[in-house]
């Protein structure tokens, strides 16, 4: 038995060192093992060839025998184009190239029979298949009848003659040359859940049997990379457990019991409640907090945090909250003053902008623990902010938050402070465990009394006059407006022009109203002023980019106008609308955007039109984007360690898997029965090779 892990590919035949280059830059494939582990994406049944005349446009991949009549080229430089002419005798369709002609042309000839593999599609009223595969019949050894793979190559490995099929190649002289490979999974979790060895799934994965084998060896592998994903997880958690000890916060006192009885304004939620009790039970338990707060936009997650800081403060505990803009941060600040008013505690804002003898101040308060709570943006994570004795830290909207951000407010203290981590961006459950580590999970799933759900209609762009006229009845009627530009980072300037030219558009179209303006490239302090003077009411209409996103809260407004709302993804839509609903009357999202829409767009904009359920459109958002865009994930880096499981579509086997490697650490604590020896091994190899990931908040 060879490790394939320590066997360079360069010596496997058919490769070499040019083509092992490629292979390391483009797909970071450097072993035998990398390589057997590079799986294809899709598969086409080579069982069965079409006649020319049964096929249509609308086909997914099929396989055609026949021959190539002729060959004519189109257009000139990046528009040329080579079409082939290829029949079977009971049609006609064209082969189409638009790179790699001369290659093409040099290696297939008229007059010889192929066999073609493609997508057909329709072009100018003819049916064509752009970029096919094609394999001389008498040469078609290289792999066994079946379903045929196809491997993802970039550009320039085609460019070096590295297409699929010559990986589909290399991938069987690997597996002709491989005789035995080392189980990773023990004989009897295998025989539990019903799944094939190792060696039949690999070779099934690349060239399978037929479809039942196919998903058998999916099924084998996914569950195998969900299983170690999960163990490591959970005996992460393990561990850290017995590292670190939390601190105790185990009296109700004063603080806490005179903001219920004396200033909180209307009572908790039932969920609210719900969410207290689970954080006071962490809290007291003697070990770290560290809780996801899921609540979708509007939920009241600001007060379930003040009233933990409120236990912080009643067990002689400073806390801290962090917001991710300034705006934001000074919201809280407003908010939890207003909410404190009269009861003696010291709550301060620490910005980039506050300066001088105030910050030194703060600073100073800290230290000797006069300041009870400090809300900030990240600025409260630089080394000069240190606490005197920091219990519990809030993270509000955390998806903005870097991994490594959240890393150093964790490592202020000995003893790490409570973590409380808030988000309105839902995701699954079984995800967010997986995402976040080992954070457990909190849900407020129920929004205050009186709240009207939002309208939400589209609107095509050509006709604005109805959408103007309605914002002015709105604005008749008393009520405030957003309207809202996209922002794309690459291209700040493009679009503050967009911006800029909205704000004089709208100023024209309703020179009756005071218009406001907030983008993210504005000073503090002027961004602040224009701020008020929405909050204040003196101006009915905010131009805006995506800064207002999060948290911003003015009941008055009623309308969330959206402009090239094609260019926002679900969680972000559903975010700008949550800026509207939050007072008794009626409130509309308006989703304005071009004629012509992608698919995925019509989709995107149907489901906000038809849910206000932050989780359905997350669960949507997860479908249609796949995890590995889902804010956050990027952060956690998971998403690339899966080869093969797919966290948005596999989300039961994910719970499974979860299942059965809490079973395994239930009844092995200590690591040491002798059946389980190859999973310790096992978990520990792959802990090596990935960073580590688990370590997240
Ligand atoms: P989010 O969860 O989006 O952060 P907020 O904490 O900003 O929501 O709360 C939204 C609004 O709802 C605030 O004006 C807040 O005062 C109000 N609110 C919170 N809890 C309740 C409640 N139990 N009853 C009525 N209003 C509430
Ligand atoms: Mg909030």
């Amino acid at each position: 038995m060879f490790d394939l892990a320590t066997q360079d590919i360069t010596y496997l035949p058919g490769v070499g060192p040019h083509r092992a280059d490629i292979l390391n830059k483009e797909l970071n494939i450097r072993s035998l093992h990398d390589l057997l582990y590079y799986f294809p994406y899709k598969y086409v049944d080579r069982s069965r060839i079409y006649n020319i005349k049964e096929v249509n446009g609308n086909m997914p991949y099929i396989q055609l025998k026949g021959y190539i009549l002729s060959f004519e080229t189109f257009g000139e430089g990046r528009q040329r184009r080579l079409v082939a002419h290829f029949s079977d005798n009971t049609g006609l369709v064209d082969l189409v190239w638009f790179q790699g002609i001369k290659y093409v042309t040099g290696k297939y000839k008229a007059n010889q029979e192929y066999i073609v593999f493609g997508k057909p599609g329709i072009f100018n009223g003819r049916i064509n298949i752009a970029h096919p595969d094609i394999d001389i019949p008498s040469n078609t050894t290289t792999a066994p009848p079946g379903l045929r793979p196809y491997y993802n190559t970039t550009e320039k490995m085609k460019r070096s003659s590295l297409n699929s099929h010559a990986i589909e190649k290399l991938e069987c002289t690997l597996l002709g040359r491989i005789t035995s490979l080392k189980e990773t999974l023990p004989a009897y979790l295998l025989k539990e859940h019903h799944l094939i060895g190792l060696e039949e799934a690999l070779r099934n994965i690349h060239f399978p049997k037929d479809a039942n084998w196919l998903s058998k060896a999916q099924l084998r592998l996914k569950f195998e990379e969900l299983f170690y994903l999960q163990l490591d997880i959970l005996q992460y958690s393990k561990e850290r457990q017995r590292k670190y000890n939390g601190f105790v916060f185990n009296r109700i006192g004063e603080a806490f019991n005179t903001f219920y009885q004396r200033n909180l304004p209307f009572p908790l939620t039932d969920a609210q409640k719900r969410v207290l009790k689970e954080i006071r039970k962490d809290v007291g338990s003697g070990k770290q907090m560290n809780r996801l707060l899921q609540g979708d936009v509007g939920s009241g997650k600001t007060l379930v945090a003040l009233m933990s800081m409120l236990m912080a403060i009643d067990n002689g505990f400073q806390s801290c909250m962090m917001a991710p803009t300034e705006i934001l941060a000074n919201q809280h600040y407003q908010t939890l003053c207003d909410f404190l008013h009269g009861m003696h505690i010291r709550v301060e804002l620490l910005t980039g902008s506050i300066k001088g003898k105030k910050r030194q101040e703060i600073l100073a308060g800290l230290i000797t623990g006069d300041v009870h709570i400090l809300i900030g943006t990240h600025a409260i994570i630089e080394d000069t902010v240190a606490f005197s004795h920091l219990g519990l830290v809030i993270i509000d909207e955390q998806h903005r938050f870097g991994v490594a951000q959240r890393a150093k407010l964790w490592k202020k203290n000995a003893t790490p402070p409570h973590i409380l981590v808030m988000t309105a961006t839902p995701i699954p459950r079984t995800l967010a465990m997986t995402l976040y580590g080992d954070l457990d999970v909190s849900v407020i799933d129920q929004l205050p009394p009186g709240r009207k759900p939002i309208e939400t209609r589209h609107l095509f762009d050509n006709r604005r006059d109805a959408l103007y006229n309605f914002i002015r009845k709105q604005i008749q009627e008393g009520r405030q407006v957003y309207i809202v530009y996209p922002l794309i980072q690459e291209s700040e300037k493009i679009d503050i022009k967009n911006l800029e030219d909205g704000y004089m558009h709208i100023c024209e179209a309703f020179p009756e109203c005071q218009v406001c303006k907030v983008h993210g490239k504005m000073k503090p302090a002027e961004k602040d002023e224009e701020m008020q003077r929405f909050v204040q009411g003196e101006a009915q209409i905010m131009v805006s980019t995506t800064v207002i996103e999060v948290g911003v809260n003015v009941p008055n407004a009623s309308v969330m106008v959206i402009e090239n709302a094609e260019r926002f993804g679900l969680s972000q839509l559903h975010q700008l609308r949550g800026r509207v609903g939050r007072g008794a009357d009626q409130s509309y999202c308006i989703l304005v955007t071009g004629y012509k829409l992608s698919e995925e767009t019509r989709k995107r904009i149907e489901i906000m039109t038809k849910s206000n359920d932050g989780f359905e459109i997350a669960e949507a958002d997860l479908k249609l984007r796949g995890p590995g865009d889902l804010e956050g994930t990027q952060q956690s880096g998971i998403a690339f360690h899966l080869k093969i499981a797919d966290l948005a579509h596999d989300g039961q086997l994910l719970q499974y898997a979860r299942q059965a490697a809490q079973k395994l650490i239930g009844l092995d604590p200590e690591c040491t029965h002798e059946e389980n020896r190859i999973v310790w091994e096992q978990l520990r190899k792959l802990r090596n090779e990935n960073t580590n990931w688990s370590d997240i908040s």
